[in-house]
């Protein structure tokens, strides 16, 4: 789960972390007791969604003067943000944040993250912070370095000193920067956190830490035991699909491919993915219904996978273990009786338990699908059809 930048800065405070004074906006009326609060008359003003390059698309603004914040940030509220970021969505900005403005004498990069190789969390460093990070860390990769943490959540004092060595920061500098980074590992641990990313973290000329932006994902496994944050969660800034398969207790992930895919267990959906992509395919969705889905469930499902419009073919492939193939069929019936599909061309390839009673159910309710024997046929089918049917 992705934090909002006030809801990683609440966080973060908790660390004493040097984080500049900021207050969260979310109407117009509220602008000027929050300038007032703050005691500024000047500041930069952020718009509050889940994606990063908001610098560059718009979304952060200097204003100088009440009529300047006024408008700053009434143009700022509302807007629909949208970038490589958005996954192809626009966010609504519902809140705007404001601060003070920073002097900046340089940018930093500092996170947080699990190293997949070392297979253990890491802290990584850049002296080349600031908007076009992505791009340096590409091109430039001898920019970054990275310390991994021990497995218990201990960074050595030797991996810090190296850290300040390439960040060339020393005396006063060096100090604050240890103690930050200390500092943002155990809020890593403590948190359950997969990334908290500071980006950029600045030096003033006076040789002050300031965190100007921080990122922060939680493991979604982990927020049982965190409460606080778990009602961080904004379904705002999510795809509306991952949203209610979430409220109906499925696993959905949204793709932008056009081949709508149901399938229970994960190993069976990621290799559906794969041999999707194989023949030539794009899969709409990642979609498990697991060993234990209800009627009620698949139909949910059935619904949910094609309520996206870029849907093209629907690939059902049920290895029925757990999974009763006739619970799947009574799903299908029910939600076709809602007429949900309409023109679609269902791939049904169904083996396992109960897959006679399965397939009789679906003869009953004289549904039209290509039921194939194998899921390699099925794949070759469903990536046919998805080509013929996103000509019309
Ligand atoms: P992002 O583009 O979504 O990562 O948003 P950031 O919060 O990182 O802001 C983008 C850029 O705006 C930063 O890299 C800074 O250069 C600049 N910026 C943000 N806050 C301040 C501030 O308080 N003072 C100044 N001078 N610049 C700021
Ligand atoms: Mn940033």
């Amino acid at each position: 789960m992705n934090l909002h930048e006030y809801q990683a800065k609440d966080l973060l405070t908790r660390y004493e972390l040097p984080i500049p004074p900021y207050e969260v906006i979310s109407s117009g009326e509220e602008i000027s007791s929050s300038l007032s609060k703050l005691q500024i008359e000047e500041g930069v003003a952020k718009i509050q969604v889940h994606a990063g390059g908001r610098g560059k698309g718009g979304g952060v603004k200097v204003f100088k003067g009440r009529d300047s914040a006024n408008s700053v940030i009434g143009e700022l509220l509302g807007m629909k943000f949208s970038n490589n970021q958005t996954g192809g969505k626009e966010l609504l900005v519902e809140r705007v944040l404001v601060s003070p403005l920073v002097e900046i004498a340089s940018e930093y990069y500092v996170a947080v993250t699990m190293d997949r190789k070392r297979q253990c969390p890491s802290l990584i460093v850049s002296p080349s912070g600031g908007m076009d990070i992505e791009e340096v860390l590409l091109t430039s990769p001898h920019k970054m370095l990275s310390e991994p943490v021990t497995y218990y959540g201990k960074i050595y004092d030797y991996r810090l000193r190296r850290c300040m060595k390439f960040l060339g920061w020393t005396g006063k500098l060096a100090e604050q920067g240890v103690r930050l980074m200390k500092q943002l590992v155990r809020a890593f641990m403590e948190n359950d956190a997969s990334l908290i990313e500071i980006n950029p973290l600045v030096v003033t000329k006076s040789e002050e830490l300031f965190i100007l932006d921080a990122k922060i994902s939680i493991d979604d496994n982990a927020l049982y035991r965190h409460s606080v944050l778990s009602s961080y969660y904004d379904p705002s800034q999510e795809n509306i699909r991952d949203v209610m398969a979430k409220q109906v207790g499925l696993s959905y992930i949204a793709m932008d491919g056009n081949i709508g895919c149901l399938v229970n267990g994960a190993g069976l959906a990621m290799s559906t993915l794969d041999i999707l992509q194989f023949y030539g395919g794009n899969a709409a969705n990642f979609l498990d219904v697991g060993g234990g889905a209800s009627e009620d469930q698949v139909r949910e499902a059935i619904s949910l996978t094609l309520s996206d419009t870029n849907v093209r073919v629907l690939f059902i492939n049920i290895f029925g273990g757990i999974m009763d193939c006739s619970v799947i069929a009574s799903g299908l019936v029910s939600a076709l009786g809602q007429g949900e599909i309409s023109k679609i061309p269902i791939v049904l390839r169904m083996e396992g338990t109960n897959v006679e009673k399965g397939q009789e159910l679906l003869k009953q309710a004289g549904l039209e699908f290509h039921s194939v024997n194998s899921m390699d046929e099925g794949a070759q089918l469903a990536v046919k059809l998805s080509q013929e049917n996103g000509k019309v």
